[in-house]
């Protein structure tokens, strides 16, 4: 008989980001977007579920800026399970049709870019709709991990470099634990 492994004590860790730090690493992240994308219409993508929290507080410190005929949208890609990645990724826009780009300029918004293969399959998949640019805001970048082909495909604005250790809190989840917290940690132990 197989025994599970015994539970992880989320309550056992340090914050790396703060909120407050977080809070004022978004306003400058939106306004540089919002000044980038002035006249662009840009088509907000938002990778569901880590960037939930993300892509909320960044789409309303842009506002009243926010650029004219914007609009934001939602795609579940998935690529984790528990705290290796499985270098696999599903794309789906629920079960409305597929989001459509075509012309648009589309900012895909992103928790965190890692090996970098979900952001390749995403600019992949944008392309073949027809999108007319794309480009990725991730509130994280994890570049030491990123793949090797894939070392200059990383996101466009970046929130932080962040040290090669598996982070929760912020939207980001560990098998759907931790998304509540309002700043970023690291697990203890991991
Ligand atoms: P990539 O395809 O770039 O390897 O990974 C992208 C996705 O993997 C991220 O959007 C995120 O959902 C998940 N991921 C990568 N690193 C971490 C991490 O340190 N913590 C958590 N919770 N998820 C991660
Ligand atoms: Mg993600
Ligand atoms: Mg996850």
């Amino acid at each position: 008989m197989s025994r599970s492994p015994p539970p992880i004590d989320v309550a056992d860790h340090e914050v790396l980001y703060s909120a407050d730090a977080i809070a004022r690493r978004v306003s400058e992240l939106a306004a540089s977007i919002a000044s980038d994308y002035a006249e662009k219409s840009p088509a907000f993508l938002i990778t569901m579920t880590g960037a939930f929290v993300f892509a909320s507080d960044l789409l309303r410190a842009m506002h009243p800026n926010t650029p004219r005929g914007a609009t934001i949208d939602a795609i579940k890609a998935k690529s984790y399970v528990g705290t290796t990645s499985s270098e696999r990724v599903t794309l789906s826009d629920g079960a409305a049709s597929a989001v459509d780009v075509r012309g648009r300029h589309v900012v895909v918004i992103e928790d965190i870019v890692d090996t970098g293969v979900t952001l390749r399959e995403l600019r992949a998949a944008m392309d073949a709709r027809g999108a007319a640019s794309v480009t990725c805001v991730a509130l994280l970048n994890k570049r030491a991990r990123r793949r090797e082909e894939l070392a200059s495909d990383g996101p466009e604005y970046v929130g932080f470099e962040c040290e090669d250790r598996f982070v929760v809190g912020y939207g980001l989840d560990l098998d759907g634990r931790c998304r509540e917290w309002p700043y970023v940690g690291v697990l203890n132990g991991h």
